[in-house]
């Protein structure tokens, strides 16, 4: 069968021939599987809100009359969902033009800092919400160049799961820093943390600790992998620390040398 690998184990040329052709064979089927299975989940993902908002539309129109207040509630429901499915189908567009690169980084030299607060300050209401202190500590002022909204993006998704997934009263604090090459942006929080088993995962489109609780809170699984996307189109770098009902710390480390190499 053609797409079944053969042992080999001599060293001539024929064998060496069959060899690349069964390296090459299992990383085209692994890439044939990698594919089916990201078609599984949009399929998934897509069709969760959808039927939702079958749901909430079917139970309105079979009810002969419906109170004005009842319908608006309804009505909420189905618009949260559609915003949910806006929010999906913007990620995978997002990720399909990085994967092709037709991304092109829009790099301008940018205070760190200012972007830094930006993106607190937007997380803050929900902060507020869940009565979760953001501290942002900033003992530097670090320029780099960045493009702007991505990185924004990145760290908005870094730092909107470290109050997603901290309980109520909690504490989340960003930290900006230079150590050697790199600025760092540290983000810790003490919520409800990611088993060492799961870690090697969660930069995986899709890929959910607990599918439930993210599904509730709004989440997709795409997130931490378009944010590993974006830091490394920017030849940065994430790295995890995290305990189970400890917290959960990530370093997002930015380059400072080689943009300004690149760009001077
Ligand atoms: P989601 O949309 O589900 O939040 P992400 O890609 O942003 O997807 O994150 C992937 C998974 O990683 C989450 O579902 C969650 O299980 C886990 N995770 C991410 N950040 C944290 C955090 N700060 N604390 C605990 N778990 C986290």
């Amino acid at each position: 069968k053609l797409n079944e690998n053969v042992s080999i184990t001599g060293s001539d040329e024929i064998s060496q021939l069959a060899k690349a052709y069964n390296f090459m064979n299992t990383k085209l089927s692994q890439i044939e599987k990698q594919r089916r299975e990201f078609v599984a989940n949009v399929s998934h993902e897509l069709k969760t809100p959808l039927s939702s908002m079958k749901l909430l539309s079917e139970s309105l129109l079979i009810q002969p009359n419906v109170e004005v207040e009842i319908y608006k509630e309804f009505l909420m429901d189905i618009d949260s969902e559609m915003d949910r499915l806006n929010k999906i189908i913007e990620n995978l567009l997002n990720m399909v033009d990085m994967d092709e690169e037709k991304l092109h980084l829009d790099y301008k030299l940018t205070y760190v800092n200012y972007l830094l607060e930006k993106v607190v300050n937007s997380i803050k209401p929900l902060a507020n919400e869940k009565n979760i202190k953001i501290i942002l500590n900033q003992w530097e002022k670090i320029q780099i160049y960045l493009d702007q909204d991505k990185i924004h993006q990145a760290l908005t998704n870094i730092i909107h799961n470290a109050v997603k997934y901290t309980e109520s009263s909690g504490k989340v604090e960003v930290s900006l820093f230079r150590r050697g090459q790199y600025a760092v942006i540290k983000i810790s929080d003490n919520g409800i943390g990611i088993a060492e088993e799961n870690i090697p995962y969660i930069f995986e489109r899709f890929y959910r600790v607990d599918s439930a609780r993210s599904r509730q809170t709004g989440g997709s699984g795409l997130g931490l992998a378009i944010s590993h996307q974006i830091i490394s189109l920017h030849q940065g770098m994430i790295e995890i620390e995290s305990k189970v009902n400890e917290g959960t710390t990530f370093y997002v480390k930015l380059p400072m040398e080689y943009m300004l190499g690149e760009k001077d």
